[in-house]
């Protein structure tokens, strides 16, 4: 358009959209879930404003929160439009133009040497996947507070902008148009869009309609050929079109000649089911629909299953429904950012309308890896987002929800034969269904661990059934993983305390003086490897009566030991010798001990210091 502004890509959009334009990328198909949900957004956005204000909505049409795909063969567009929120020229520019979200440039960089695609649409660019199939698309848009624009890109590094005096006014929202390219002819066959809606959109809580062609069979007078359907292709909105099938019943009544003609006609077909999956009977649910469901919470398209759901009711005085997943994989930041990231995972939707993923009230952080949705019946529709986060039952919502999800998690442990010691257990036949189970805790273990570690720390309410969850190998654990309960069913008989040490690597803690005697007395000692057991181990003091004994620390007791006060008696001047012999600001005190079998001596840390590790530790960190 000639007289529209002009605007150039922020370098990085530019990049990202070569990269797509000249992709290779098998699975185009991505683009079109990617437009639905971000109308799915933009409604979920209107509809979450109309709450504290009706007027937003407008009247007729407008009210109409639904999603319309059309298709254009002849001039091979394929547009879609929504009645979300829309955009203002400022949006358009904003959000159709720049980048908003960090980590992108690691999305491009990954990008170029995979060519995978697939998870666009959790980096927040969603949007760019149309140039797969297009090489011009036009953004109509028309927001509440503004007046309707174009925006347009051939993908050439620049947008142009302009108001709209084209086309007809949406009233409220966006309709993409889709020009299609040569090699993408198959987005204008109805079928193909059928099928990628129900594959990809099955789960978007707005009702998706394809304007959809219908051959017909008619009856017309042979006498005269003037067709009286002219009307048929006309437009009509989709909640008006039922009636329209029998209207030229009158007609027939009077039985002249006829013919029967096939014709096509065109009307709104429903292409999606909105009756969402949590208000549903879990018994009900299916392992693949909560399979599929996951995957399009997640953005996450892959074929992975996740590791576990937790689909339930909560009853009483808070009322709430919630389906949890643990995904299959943790990502890549999870960890990194733990601190700064405030994002959590779960929805929250009062009385089935979406109110906001950002709402980290309702886990804690160790649990944000946790993927879902909670629906409250409890919580009021009509008040503020501030409002809500202060809201009492938010309190019992997130006990409840912590309460799930370990359940959940101890439940993977729980069903996976590798995790059992249990002789009758490993006795019954393995199913097919433990087959799969088989592997999944340390998979879990492995992804999530850290988590765990992390919530023994922060949580202290739960500490215990947090412990439960713990996994770590041991001196006799042979490379395996073994569990705090496990380690305990084979203590010896009058051991009271759970040995542990720190260290950086399995293959040096095997070598450690401090577990000679341990060794040869046959006690089992658990190997702490990860930097984060060191602070674990500050606030985990006790496991089921048993208090843990880190055994390079003051305080290893090995059971009664006769010769010790002889032993002290007659090496008393050695000691003495040389504790005088060691400045004493580098020891503490020298001691006669029973910890050593092989080694002369050996440093212990005291009871309330840091041990050697943890030194080590500090030191890197400062460093
Ligand atoms: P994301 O959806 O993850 O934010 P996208 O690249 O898919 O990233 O979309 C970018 C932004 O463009 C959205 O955040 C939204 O603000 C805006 N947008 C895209 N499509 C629409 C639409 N149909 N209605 C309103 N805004 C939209
Ligand atoms: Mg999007």
């Amino acid at each position: 358009r000639a007289d529209a502004e002009k605007f150039e890509f922020q370098a990085e959009v530019s990049r990202l959209m070569d990269i797509i334009i000249n992709s290779l990328y098998s699975n185009k198909d991505i683009f079109l879930r990617e437009l639905i949900s971000n109308a799915s957004d933009a409604l979920d956005k209107i509809r979450f404003l109309s709450l504290t204000d009706k007027e937003v909505l407008g009247e007729g049409e407008n009210t109409k929160l639904e999603i319309q795909i059309k298709l254009d063969k002849e001039k091979k567009i394929l547009s879609i439009r929504d009645r979300g929120i829309g955009m203002t020229k400022e949006d358009l520019i904003k959000n159709l133009g720049t980048i908003a979200k960090s980590g992108t440039s690691a999305f491009v960089e990954k990008m170029q040497t995979s060519g995978d695609l697939n998870l666009i649409g959790q980096f927040g660019v969603g949007f760019y996947s149309v140039y797969l199939v297009a090489d011009y698309v036009e953004v109509i848009s028309k927001h509440n507070d503004d007046k309707q624009y174009v925006w347009e890109s051939k993908a050439d590094g620049a947008f142009a902008i302009s108001e709209d005096v084209w086309n007809e006014p949406l009233g409220r929202g966006t309709e993409i148009r889709l020009h299609l390219r040569d090699e993408a002819g198959e987005y204008l066959d109805e079928y193909k869009l059928k099928d990628l809606v129900k594959k990809y959109s099955e789960f978007i809580n707005f009702p998706i309609y394809l304007w959809a062609s219908k051959e017909v069979e008619k009856e017309v007078p042979t006498d005269e050929d003037e067709s009286s359907d002219e009307e048929e292709t006309s437009e009509t909105s989709p909640s008006e079109d039922e009636e329209e099938d029998d209207s030229e019943k009158a007609e027939d009544e009077k039985k002249p000649k006829t013919k029967k003609v096939k014709e096509t006609t065109y009307e709104w077909e429903l292409l999606n089911d909105v009756k969402a999956i949590w208000l549903r009977n879990p018994k009900e649910v299916t392992e693949e629909e909560y399979t599929k469901f996951y995957h399009s919470l997640a953005k996450d398209f892959s074929d992975e299953k996740p590791l576990a759901w937790s689909h339930f009711n909560a009853e009483g005085d808070v009322e709430f429904k919630a389906v949890l997943f643990v995904p299959p994989k943790a990502p890549q930041d999870l960890y990194e950012s733990y601190y700064n990231s405030k994002k959590s995972n779960l929805k929250l939707y009062v009385r089935r309308v979406f109110i906001s993923d950002e709402f980290d009230e309702l886990l804690p952080k160790y649990l944000s890896f946790l993927m879902g949705l909670v629906d409250s019946d409890t919580l009021p529709l009509n008040v503020s987002r501030e409002m809500l986060q202060q809201h009492s039952s938010l309190k019992t919502i997130k006990k409840k929800l912590i309460r799930k999800a370990l359940d959940m998690i101890r439940k993977i442990a729980d069903e996976d034969p590798d995790e059992s010691n249990d002789k009758d257990k490993k006795d019954i036949e393995e199913s097919s269904a433990d087959n799969e189970k088989k592997g999944q805790y340390a998979k879990f273990w492995n992804e999530f661990g850290k988590s765990v570690k992390l919530g023994i720390i922060e949580d202290a309410t739960n500490r215990n059934r947090l412990a439960k969850l713990l996994r770590f190998e041991t001196s006799k654990s042979d490379g395996k993983l073994t569990s705090l309960d496990q380690y305990i069913s084979r203590m010896k008989a009058g051991q009271k305390d759970i040995f542990y040490i720190t260290g950086a690597s399995k293959e040096q803690l095997e070598k450690s003086p401090f577990l000679e005697r341990l060794t040869k007395k046959n006690y089992e000692v658990i190997f702490f490897t990860d930097p984060v057991d060191e602070y674990l181990m500050q606030y985990l003091m006790d496991y089921e009566d048993h208090k843990f004994q880190n055994v390079s620390k003051e305080g290893l007791k090995l059971g009664k030991d006769s010769k010790a006060k002889e032993l002290k008696e007659s090496f008393k001047e050695l000691t003495k010798w040389w504790k005088g012999a060691l400045a004493s600001d580098n020891v503490d005190d020298v001691k006669i001990s029973n910890r050593l079998a092989d080694t002369p001596c050996v440093v212990v840390t005291s009871k309330y210091g840091w041990s050697a590790n943890m030194e080590r530790i500090m030191q890197s960190q400062t460093l």
